[in-house]
């Protein structure tokens, strides 16, 4: 606790006599840092050999690694809404055959959705959203709409709003044009600046998010700090441009390792790190299409926009010195469990009426006890692709992650075991009639309770 948080609750306690003080204090503070399209294999702790990810290695040594966490989704919208809800982006209309939102979309994610910022924010947390929002630009699905104070960052992705005459392929260039993309940089919903100077980008959302910290020692606060990078155009600034074996994407990954090494030392120095949960995760795989602009998912099978496991599983690291003690789980958790694990410790009550997807990590986090075994579903688009449950997984369909091969549809189903066949090569369908019967069951009821909503997306 920072000196200046401790005097203030000292004060506080001789006032009024002490009882806020249990409150503020078990209220642990929430920092949420999402990559957008790093992959799997993308880190030093998770293997790379060629990208220095330090800050997120000693994250990762510090904290509890997940070697099996997934994103929400195959691609940035609704793997965002279901971070942000608690639930399958399906349930929110967040997930269509359009598969994210784009800048002439009249849809966002709708105002009924009970964000986790606006059930923090009731819980009395302070809120802040800095980098990428893409879950809507129109009134009632913006970021201070949506339960944020304060908000800096992009609309959407960094690739949007093409500059006409810009050449194919810009994006995914390894020296892409500064001035090709007219995406705006806005703050508080007013834009700064446009085009937004991508070189910095990485940079100056550390100040703000930073500053945010700095400034809210004595109050709960919620930080959702979701990175530009490495999603092309990939920046990045001076201090790390050419310095990388693994080229640009290398560059931008090692500035937001820099990034989180800023944000977990000013944590440290406010005297706050023992009472906030940071985890660290990515929203899908690499965008493998790319090619040297797009990251690796290691030894997991395709990348972002399928729903092979290097679609969705992800890097995911938890953070809380003192609190999680050091290690590495196997234990299946995805960022659908965010919501619930947060609200526990803003010892919040869980929205009534709503259907989240998630279960709170604490028990597995605070005292490592296994978590229930339950099934995790893959989307592509509004469509059921995959069902994991244990360490075994059936694609009901299946296909690459940008239709460089033809939709398959599987029946019966393709099965793998994680476990024994991470890389989903060998299928064992055949041999395990009881483990399809099993996740079908587990599909059938999990479709029974998911009401579509409205498509934002088309
Ligand atoms: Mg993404």
């Amino acid at each position: 606790m920072s000196p200046f948080r401790h005097a203030c609750l000292f004060a506080f306690t001789v006032l009024f006599g002490g009882l806020p003080i249990a409150a503020a204090e078990s209220q642990s503070n929430i920092v949420v840092i999402y990559a957008d399209d790093l992959g799997y294999g993308d880190l030093g702790c998770y293997g790379s050999p060629v990208i220095r990810t330090p800050n997120l290695d000693r994250m990762a040594a510090e904290g509890l690694r997940f070697t099996d966490f997934y994103s929400g989704a195959e691609v940035c919208t609704p793997s965002r809404a279901a971070l942000l809800t608690g639930r399958y982006a399906l349930r929110s209309g967040m997930a269509a055959a359009r598969r994210v939102l784009f800048p002439d979309s009249k849809g966002g994610l709708p105002p009924a959705e009970v964000t986790l910022a606006e059930a923090l924010k009731d819980a009395g947390y302070a809120t802040a959203h800095v980098g990428k929002w893409h879950l809507g630009i129109h009134p009632g699905s913006r970021p201070l709409d949506q339960g944020f104070d304060r908000s800096y960052g992009l609309p959407y992705s960094n690739d949007m709003d093409k500059k006409p005459g810009l050449p194919q392929g810009s994006s995914g260039s390894p020296n892409p044009p500064a001035d090709g993309w007219n995406v705006p940089l806005l703050h508080n919903g007013k834009i700064i600046e446009q085009p937004a100077n991508q070189s910095t980008l990485t940079r100056r959302y550390t100040e703000q998010a930073v500053a945010f910290i700095r400034e809210h020692g004595q109050r709960p606060f919620f930080l959702y700090f979701a990175h530009t990078f490495p999603h092309v155009p990939l920046f990045a600034s001076p201090a790390f441009k050419g310095k990388s074996r693994a080229g640009i994407y290398g560059d931008a990954v090692a500035e937001l390792d820099w990034s989180v090494g800023e944000v977990l030392a000013t944590l440290r120095k406010e005297g706050l790190a023992e009472n906030t949960l940071v985890i660290f995760a990515s929203d899908n795989g690499p965008w493998l299409t790319m090619r040297d602009q797009g990251g690796s998912a290691g030894l997991l099978r395709d990348g972002k926009g399928s729903t092979w496991e290097g679609g969705m599983r992800v890097p995911g690291i938890a953070w809380m010195p003192g609190r999680i003690q050091p290690g590495v789980t196997s234990e299946m958790a995805s960022v659908l469990d965010l919501y619930p694990t947060a609200l526990v410790l803003a010892q919040a009550p869980q929205p009534d009426k709503l259907a989240l997807d998630g279960i709170d990590l604490g028990p597995l986090l605070f005292h490592r006890q296994p978590l229930p075994e339950r099934p995790f579903f893959y989307y592509r688009g509004n469509e059921l692709f995959a069902c994991r449950v244990g360490e075994w997984k059936a694609h009901f369909r299946t296909q690459t992650g940008y239709g460089q091969a033809p939709l398959e549809v599987h029946e019966p189903p393709l099965l793998f075991h994680l476990g024994r066949d991470p890389s989903e090569k060998r299928d064992v369908a055949a041999a395990h009639p009881d483990v399809f019967e099993r996740i079908s069951r587990l599909v059938t009821a999990h479709r029974a309770t998911v009401v579509p909503a409205p498509p934002q997306l088309n």
